[in-house]
């Protein structure tokens, strides 16, 4: 697949427009999102790939270099947390990243068929679909609607937090976390297959609304996020 503007690119591929490097392996990705991220939280956005001659460029074709499987909530837009632009990065958000069929098909598509090496399930402090699951499981109340298609796919979450004497929600939030990245590859052989392959990794981070960082929780493999500062807590 073509990857213009990528340094170690096609020889003689001639850069008509000012693009920032487009990471290609899981590990090398996970950098450039870690990087980009420090940029934001640091308040020196470089804002890579949003200019007019970059839009008409990935027009006719998109090489994301990472999807993000994210929690819906408006504070965590990827493209804006991570300092990326277009045709970076593939997004699938959920309230409370919670996956269901169009989630793993979506995910499939971007990894399989995009060829996407990094998948990061991407959560956050004072998750409200977290907290409306633990309410839920409070009270025995059923919220209206279709709410419960979220309450209920956080509730394994609950369990596991229950079974581990792990009360606070932000600990709870790391787990969920966790059960996610889990439930990807055991739902998704096809994502399985491409992580057994070291072709790609699945990442999970954690991100503070208030800082605007991330922090790592989960990975597999656990090599994806070695270059990265902060430490790999122990998946749960
Ligand atoms: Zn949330």
């Amino acid at each position: 697949m073509s990857r213009s503007g990528t340094p170690g690119g096609q020889p003689g591929t001639q850069r008509t427009v000012e693009q920032a490097p487009v990471a290609t392996e899981p590990a090398r990705a996970y950098a450039e999102l870690v990087s980009g991220n420090r940029r934001f939280v640091a308040g020196e956005p470089r804002h890579p790939n949003q200019d007019a001659g970059h839009r008409a460029a990935v027009a006719d074709g998109q090489h994301p270099f990472a999807v993000i499987v994210g929690c819906s909530d408006s504070r965590l837009a990827a493209e804006i947390i991570f300092d990326r632009g277009l045709g970076d990065l593939f997004v699938v958000r959920t309230a409370g990243h919670t996956t269901g069929p169009e989630v793993l098909g979506s995910v499939e598509y971007a990894v399989s068929v995009l060829g996407a090496p990094l998948v990061v399930v991407l959560g956050h402090d004072s998750c409200g679909a977290v907290q409306a699951a633990r309410e839920s499981a409070a009270t025995g109340i059923a919220p209206p609607g279709h709410l419960p298609a979220v309450v209920d796919a956080v509730l394994p979450s609950l369990r596991r937090a229950t079974a581990e004497g792990v009360h606070d929600i932000d600990g709870i939030v790391d787990i969920h976390i966790a059960q996610t990245v889990e439930t990807l590859l055991g739902q998704s052989p096809v994502l399985a297959d491409e992580v057994a392959r070291g072709r790609c990794a699945v990442v999970g981070v954690s991100y503070r609304l208030a800082a605007g960082v991330v922090r790592p929780v989960a990975a597999v493999p656990a090599a994806a996020v070695a270059g990265a500062s902060t430490p790999v807590a122990p998946a749960a």
